[in-house]
């Protein structure tokens, strides 16, 4: 196991700047207004850089950088501009420790998921859409003798991205890698409680990319973010974050008449069929584990199997199984690879859950392990830590209903099949679920029957590129990752030519 030194301590494989200013063009531009804001490690609670506090003048300066750049990019080669994306995903594995340490040092979230999954995701993204542009082909019809119709795809121009804290680095490569493949020039926003990492990429890929193609303005949301998504010269907003933020992108975005992607909330249901349990087996162990992904990441995942739904045979047994393996969850420092859960990404972040823990025990719901905030040693004491929480409770709850963004999930019981698949059902969201089965026919049914985009049969947090991702209901418009992104991020041009 290793134990990565601390941003700012003696052998640290990152060094961030004690400041950091919005970069426009190619450039560190300082904010007009003149105001910084502070940034909290969470693993520490203590403050260790200043960022640029973004407003209007910052975004229309980024967007005249990106309007600048955008006509010669749009203009590149399929393959030059894959070229271009494979050189950042070269660069980012050979930088690969570094970024994972600094954004666990920005979100507080364990290295051993940031080296293992949060930058691999990420540099694969680029890879991936590299391969699907130079793969991308027109159309050409005969639509009648002397008449013939020629698709093109156009690269929309200017794009507006806004994204949250949890993942900071692979939600912007979620939104970047589509989007500069396709053509574009981006000014992207990141979220204010996770501003740095992103610059710590910078540092690394910035001078790949010609100058103006992408800018990152940094602030709060209705200071820099609206206006950005509300600006009448993007061509696109996309959009990571909760959903009544997504109410308003979409309201700001109906100005103009662009179209926006809404990756929003989730309350996803991971239902256990009774046959999960038939014996102690591999089988067994992979849906126990399924289970305690509700605090992967600290349970700030948008597809976090927050409602754990347990059919009434197995109820007793898998309940007791799973909360003896919620308790071996190793929390501790996150920068050590024996560390399973970190810190939850800000203070806010840290009350919005204990207040969920005490609407839950106000509700009547059972606490089966954890209910409290967990107290580091040391440097830690000051961090944000939650224990990994079990209510047991019924699906009419708030605890239920409402998005927590934590290490919490609520169980209930379900009867037979309709039942579960009425309770899964029983929410405004639909982004993610989970099903476990050894019947084939009962997982495939229960995962066509279940409304969200994303469903894990005997799996659950997996995210390959080539699989698309986003929510039904109020969890949002459109899709993520896939090659079909590309066309999110085009206009489709028709000739139709006579000869
Ligand atoms: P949030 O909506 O508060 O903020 C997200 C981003 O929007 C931030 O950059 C913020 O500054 C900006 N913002 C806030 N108000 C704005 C406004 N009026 N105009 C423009 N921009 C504004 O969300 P959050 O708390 O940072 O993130 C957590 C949420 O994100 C959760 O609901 C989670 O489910 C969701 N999420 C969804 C996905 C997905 O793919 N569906 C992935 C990750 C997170």
């Amino acid at each position: 196991m290793t134990r990565y030194a601390a941003p700012g301590t003696d052998g640290s494989i990152v060094s961030f700047q004690a400041r950091y200013d919005h970069y426009i063009g190619g450039e560190y531009v300082a904010p007009a207004k003149g105001q910084y804001f502070e940034n909290p490690s969470p693993v520490t609670g203590q403050v260790f850089c200043e960022v640029a506090r973004g407003t209007a003048e910052d975004v229309d300066r980024a967007i005249d950088a990106a309007e600048g750049a955008a006509p010669a990019w749009g203009r590149t080669s399929p393959a030059e501009r894959a070229n271009v994306l494979n050189r950042v995903a070269d660069r980012m594995e050979e930088n690969l420790e570094a970024l994972a340490v600094a954004e666990t040092w920005d979100n507080g979230k364990a290295v051993r998921e940031t080296l293992a999954a949060d930058l691999p995701l990420a540099i694969d993204h680029f890879r991936y859409f590299a391969g699907c542009v130079r793969a991308q082909e027109g159309g050409i019809s005969e639509i009648d003798e002397g008449l013939v119709a020629y698709h093109y795809h156009e690269p929309l121009g200017v794009v507006g991205q806004i994204i949250p804290w949890n993942f900071p680095i692979l939600m912007a490569v979620w939104k970047l890698a589509p989007a500069l493949a396709a053509g574009n020039a981006v000014v992207l926003k990141p979220a204010e409680q996770t501003p740095a990492s992103i610059h710590v990429l910078l540092s690394i890929i910035g001078d790949l990319l010609p100058a103006g193609v992408l800018n990152v303005v940094n602030g709060f949301g209705v200071e820099a973010g609206k206006p950005l998504a509300s600006s009448p010269r993007i061509r696109k907003i996309a959009f990571t974050g909760e959903t009544t933020t997504g109410r308003l992108i979409m309201q700001y975005a109906s100005e103009n008449i662009i179209p926006v992607t809404l990756e929003l909330g989730g309350k996803s249901p991971n239902v256990f069929f009774d046959d999960v349990a038939a014996a102690d087996d591999s089988f067994y162990d992979k849906a126990l584990e399924g289970f305690t992904m509700f605090a992967l990441n600290q349970g700030e995942v948008c597809t976090c199997p927050s409602r754990a739904l347990i059919q009434s045979g197995i109820y007793e047994k898998f309940l007791g199984d799973v909360t003896e393996r919620t308790r071996r969850i190793v929390q501790g420092h996150p920068l050590d690879t024996a560390t399973t859960m970190g810190a939850q990404a800000s203070n806010d972040q840290l009350e919005k859950i204990l207040s969920y823990i005490d609407i839950g025990r106000q509700e009547g719901a059972k606490v089966l392990t954890g209910g409290e905030r967990a107290r580091l040693d040391g440097d830690l004491a000051e961090g944000y830590y939650v224990q990994p929480t079990i209510f047991e409770g019924d699906n009419k709850m708030r605890i239920f209903q409402e998005e927590i963004f934590g290490p919490v999930v609520s169980v209930t019981r379900f009867d037979d099949y309709a039942d579960a698949i009425k309770i899964a059902n029983d929410t405004l969201y639909g982004l993610g679920a989970g099903v476990w089965s050894r019947d084939g026919g009962v997982a495939y049914r229960a995962g066509r029957e279940i409304q969200a985009g994303r469903v894990w049969v005997n799996n659950y947090h997996a995210y390959p590129a080539h699989a698309a991702f986003g929510g039904y209901k109020q969890s949002g418009i459109g899709r993520e990752n896939h090659r079909m992104m590309l066309d999110h991020y085009q206009q489709t041009k028709n000739l139709l030519v006579s000869y």
